[in-house]
């Protein structure tokens, strides 16, 4: 480790307090650009699950009773921190998921506007009117908090992750317990710190830890109502079953493998310049990253033409090396070894490497923007999610055949059509079975519209107000009129 590298001492938020894990353990985390030790954070274990929900439950009721303009002040509150501190916030998320300052400083502003959606989507939580509907009783209805909401968050986007978890689940009047991912904790316990001077004690608890034991306490904890992970299938489908012990709610946000369908009428150019952003964004650790092309026979090779110089031309590197870096690396040395393996068993299988392939440099945890070709639609690298900077492009026979083969994979998360026909592209919108469908983009999103897969993406939505329904309960009251 370098002695010139600041390290980063953060701790968990708990009953308002700023606390250690409660047997004192830590765990260090890295800089995935260069290996360096940047951070330290608690470790946690069930004793720390524990003394959350035990936060959580004094605050259930005082948070429950506040009305949706105190919870709006709240999050408005939030919204401002994050802006004041968006400098701080952005180094924090460029040193531990090894993002290049670009991506970083684009997310911020995003982040604070999310937190003002949901401010104001706390006044608007709409229910059928109440009324009359029988000569002897009335009735109404109550959108009521859960309770207790377990969280739990991924690597990727650690900050925007946390944010759309805990926005609605507050703005609803729920109490929350929050588990960033154990390779990324450090934005999340920064938000934690500027959370802890606005809410309430234990309305927002944050506890670091692996997913066993932290996340699994968190799943299986009697007091929880509700669980909400945005993570992989596999943990998504143990928590699905976990949480069925005690019939919990579940929210999942899963993993996806969008499939980018290129008709014959596109421009080459216009989809190669989109795919240089979606499928190498973040180094392709993205849920949505258009991860698979299907071009018709016509534009196959011009797209190639266009795509792969557009990919070569991404600069890649250490993002301290400065604001013309691009891409970064992958988040840590195993998910590079995943990335790799995925090709290396691409390449025996018959693919051809028409870009990238291999780590590309030294130190840190990089792999290079990749493109891949002669892949049939059963292929590994086709059907599950790589989570890295690779995007395969198969030739299909037509339109038809590009539609079959993009919703003939596990994943529902989201997709996109390149075409200048309107019909075409609206059959894409109405055929493609995603639950995003971008007409000749891919990637962009927005606070006020829904984000959540169909299939094993996972179910329930993330931002707009669909996220309200999700982190409430309906409750029918009806008065007798005698
Ligand atoms: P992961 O499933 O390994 O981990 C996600 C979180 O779950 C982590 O905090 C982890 O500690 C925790 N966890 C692991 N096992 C657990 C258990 N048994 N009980 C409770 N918690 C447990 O996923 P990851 O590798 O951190 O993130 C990448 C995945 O997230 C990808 O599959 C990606 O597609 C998905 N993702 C989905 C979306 C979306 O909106 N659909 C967004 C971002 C990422």
């Amino acid at each position: 480790m370098s002695s010139l590298v600041a390290v980063h001492e953060l701790r968990n938020l708990v009953g308002g307090e700023l606390v250690d894990a409660v047997d004192g353990a830590t765990r260090e985390i890295l800089n995935p650009a260069n290996g360096d030790v940047i951070g330290r954070v608690p470790e946690g274990t069930e004793a720390d699950v524990e003394r959350a929900m035990a936060a959580a439950r004094n605050a259930r009721i005082g948070w429950r009773d506040t009305t949706p303009a105190q919870r709006q002040e709240a999050l408005l509150a939030l919204a401002d921190a994050v802006d004041r501190h968006a400098g701080e916030l952005a180094a924090l998320e460029i040193a531990n998921v090894g993002k290049p300052r670009s991506l970083a400083d684009e997310e911020l502003p995003i982040c604070s506007d999310e937190l003002r959606f949901f401010a104001g989507a706390a006044r608007v939580q709409n229910a059928p009117a109440a009324g009359e509907y029988s000569p002897t009783h009335t009735s109404f209805i109550r959108r009521e908090p859960v309770g207790i909401v377990g969280q739990i968050a991924p690597w990727n986007y650690p900050l925007m992750m946390a944010i759309w978890k805990i926005a609605p689940a507050l703005a609803t009047g729920n109490v929350v317990v929050l588990k960033p991912s154990e390779i990324t904790p450090l934005s999340t316990l920064k938000l934690a710190e500027l959370a802890a001077e606005i809410f309430p004690p234990g309305v927002l608890n944050v506890i670091t830890g692996e997913g066993d034991p932290v996340g699994r306490g968190i799943v299986t904890h009697r007091d929880v109502a509700l669980v909400s992970l945005t993570g992989s299938v596999p943990t998504g489908k143990w928590i699905a079953k976990a949480a069925a012990d005690s019939l919990k709610r579940v929210h999942l946000e899963l993993g996806g493998k969008a499939p980018v369908v290129v008709l014959d009428d596109a421009d080459p150019a216009k989809v190669a310049a989109g795919l240089r952003v979606a499928s190498f964004c973040n180094s392709g650790q993205d849920c949505t990253a258009a991860a698979r092309v299907l071009a018709t026979p016509s534009i196959y090779d011009a797209l190639l033409e266009a795509l792969v110089p557009a990919a070569a031309s991404l600069t890649v590197g250490d993002p301290a090396e400065g604001d013309a870096i691009e891409m970064g690396p992958v988040v840590s040395a195993a998910q590079q070894q995943r990335v790799l393996g995925f090709l290396d068993r691409a390449v025996d299988g018959g693919a051809n490497l028409l870009l990238g392939g291999s780590t590309g440099r030294d130190g840190g945890y990089f792999v290079e923007p990749t493109v891949v070709t002669g892949v049939g639609q059963d292929a590994e690298i086709v059907q599950q999610e790589i989570f890295g900077p690779v995007v395969t492009v198969q030739r299909v026979a037509d339109e038809d055949e590009a539609i079959r083969f993009a919703n003939d994979v596990p994943y529902g998360l989201a997709a996109s059509i390149w075409t200048r026909d309107v019909g075409k592209a609206l059959n894409g919108v109405r055929a493609l079975d995603f639950g995003c469908v971008w007409v000749n983009d891919h990637l962009p999103f927005l606070s006020e519209m829904p984000h959540g897969g169909f299939k094993e993406s996972g179910y329930g939505k993330d931002l707009s107000t669909y996220a309200l329904d999700d982190y409430t309960r309906i409750k029918h009251a009806m008065i007798s009129l005698d």
